[in-house]
């Protein structure tokens, strides 16, 4: 299998929400992965009407973000992510 770890995807350039940008984690969110090339995904894409907000977005490697368009990684993991990450925020 190829490793996309570091794999720059080009569909990220598309984020414009300049302070989620700076706050890039360079974490991988699915596996945990560190200090790495992270691509910010839209869990809702744009073209269906998904926005720059946080609750859309996850940081993920090159290669969960390839496994997630792939349809490998499903949305309801995703989504699971960030209900985990709301709750540890206390919000
Ligand atoms: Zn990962
Ligand atoms: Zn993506």
């Amino acid at each position: 299998m190829i490793d996309y770890s570091n794999f720059a995807f080009p569909k990220n350039a598309r984020v414009k929400n300049k302070k989620l940008i700076e706050n890039k984690k360079h974490k991988c969110e699915f596996c945990g992965k560190e200090k790495c090339y992270t691509n910010t995904h839209h869990i809702k894409s744009k073209g269906s009407g998904g926005n720059d907000v946080e609750d859309n977005l996850i940081e993920l490697c090159g290669n969960c973000h390839r496994l997630v368009h792939d349809g490998i990684i499903k949305k309801d993991e995703l989504l699971k992510i960030i209900k985990g990450r709301r709750k540890r925020n206390g919000k």
